[in-house]
């Protein structure tokens, strides 16, 4: 899903990360919450709630 699309850079290095790695390929520094692969699915889930949450009410 995220291949080798390179969105994100390291703050540290300035090294282009790989988009949902969880460390820089070349300091290994953690990179940010927003490039974890799991921050995206939380936000999908939460996202994906509050569009049908309305829809189930009805
Ligand atoms: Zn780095």
């Amino acid at each position: 899903m995220f291949g080798n699309t390179r969105l994100f850079r390291c703050g540290y290095c300035g090294h282009h990360m790989r988009l949902g790695a969880e460390s820089c390929g070349a300091c290994y520094t953690t990179s940010p919450f927003w490039n974890r692969a799991g921050f995206w699915l939380v936000c999908a889930a939460t996202a994906t709630a509050l569009v049908a949450l309305p829809l189930l009410l009805l």
